[in-house]
């Protein structure tokens, strides 16, 4: 191992995604205040185009739960969502969005906001996991603004063309409705644009990712669940688009020049699940120690929708939303997993089990041995939770992380 101390490698374009984000938070907070554009909510796999292309600023709740549990603030909110009838047991974004919100505290009060934007509509889709459905009614009871969304089965193995079509038939009923709270006329070629952004804000985001194939890989994962944020927030705009290109620019950079990610790379690990986001930093500087680069996850991979065409707007919306990797059907998961290790070069897997995540934890029901017979892949499996902080000891996580990486190295 590595005599260095341990160090985390600052991609140079954080200060442009700072300011990147700065901007997509003024834009937000003037349509509060001004009330001169509508605000939706979105989920953040939801139908974001469709939004865009209908003029509306969109907030996402769970970007808003990520910086809660990035601000290690969350376990003081999820006592008051738990007071109020929600188990501690289902999602923590969730509970501690909900609990800051009863609380009237939001990380976005740095930003000048003094609460959460106002929805004029909230939009969800299920093909991530059902809590959605739960967390939005909140607010849309909260706030008596319509609650509308796409229902999109789970497990979902083949994508037949009855699946795609029912789900592409929800997406064209929202227009009426979203027409309703925009009060403007939806425009299809609109719409299109909006996808042509998207698909090319999500080639971008592909390539950056793919860079991490490179030895020594230019990006990490704990890079990615930062600089993911214009993928799920600003999809289907120019914004994302401009960001990418700087991003991908200085990562074409760091390969030809052979910088790494962390500053010896011997071992090539894979992410699977929820980024511990109240140990991010603590976490990211131990695999640094141990000369290891977590160099892909299906986490951050979940924002590539290139199935999108602005050819076929509805039908390729449906088919990009629904394919993504959390909606499938174990066997399918597998299959992306076997190969993903493959493209990678991965050493080893670490499975992170979400406590209050179950759609984003993959080991629940024997699909980490099945791969292990398959490949030889080692992994090891930790309990944690992504915002929840007394699901995790790190005591515990750092002693069998270590012991994890020794062993792989008596492997080389
Ligand atoms: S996918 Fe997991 S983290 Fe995201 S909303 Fe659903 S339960 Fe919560």
């Amino acid at each position: 191992m590595s005599s260095l101390k341990p160090e985390i490698i600052k991609l140079n374009s954080s200060d442009i995604l700072r300011t990147t984000m700065n901007d997509y938070f003024l834009r937000l907070k003037i349509a509060n205040e001004t009330k001169t554009k509508n605000i939706a909510w979105c989920t953040s796999v939801g139908p974001v185009e469709l939004l865009y292309s209908l003029g509306f600023e969109v907030f996402f709740p769970e970007n808003h739960a990520a910086m809660i549990g990035a601000s290690k603030e969350a376990n003081k909110y999820i006592p008051t969502a738990t007071a109020q009838g929600y188990s501690p047991d289902i999602c923590s974004y969730l509970t501690s969005d909900i609990g800051a919100f009863l609380q009237h505290e939001t990380p976005l009060q740095k930003s000048g906001f003094t609460s959460v934007p106002k929805p004029d509509v909230l939009v969800y889709n299920t093909n991530q996991c059902h809590e959605v459905v739960d967390w939005f009614s909140f607010y849309a009871k909260y706030f008596k603004v319509p609650l509308l969304g796409i229902n999109t089965p789970l497990y979902v193995h083949e994508l037949t063309s009855n699946v795609i079509k029912s789900i592409s038939d929800q997406f064209k009923a929202l227009v009426p409705e979203l027409e309703k709270v925009a009060k403007q006329k939806f425009d299809l070629d609109k719409f299109r644009d909006t996808i042509k952004l998207s698909q090319e804000g999500c080639a971008l985001w592909k390539k950056i990712l793919e860079t991490a194939k490179h030895k020594p890989s230019p990006i990490n994962f704990f890079d990615s669940v930062i600089h993911m944020a214009p993928i799920v927030v600003m999809r289907g705009t120019q914004h994302a688009i401009d960001y990418y290109k700087i991003l991908l620019a200085e990562l074409d950079e760091r390969i030809k020049n052979k910088v790494s990610a962390v500053p010896k790379e011997l071992f090539r690990i894979y992410w699977d699940g929820m980024p511990i986001w109240y140990k991010l930093s603590n976490i990211a500087k131990l695999f640094s120690k141990l000369d290891s680069c977590i160099v892909t996850s299906t986490y951050s991979n979940s924002w590539i929708f290139d199935d999108l065409d602005p050819a076929n707007p509805f039908e390729s919306s449906a088919l990009a939303y629904t394919k993504l990797f959390i909606v499938r059907s174990d066997d399918i998961k597998q299959n992306v997993l076997k190969e993903m290790m493959s493209d990678y070069s991965v050493d080893g897997i670490i499975y992170h089990e979400s406590k209050t995540c179950t759609r984003n934890s993959n080991n629940r029901f024997a699909l980490q041995n099945r791969i292990f017979k398959e490949n030889h892949v080692p992994y090891l499996e930790i309990n944690g939770d992504m915002n929840d902080s007394r699901c995790y000891s790190e005591e515990q996580s750092i002693i069998a992380i270590e012991t994890f990486i020794k062993q792989l190295s008596t492997r080389k």
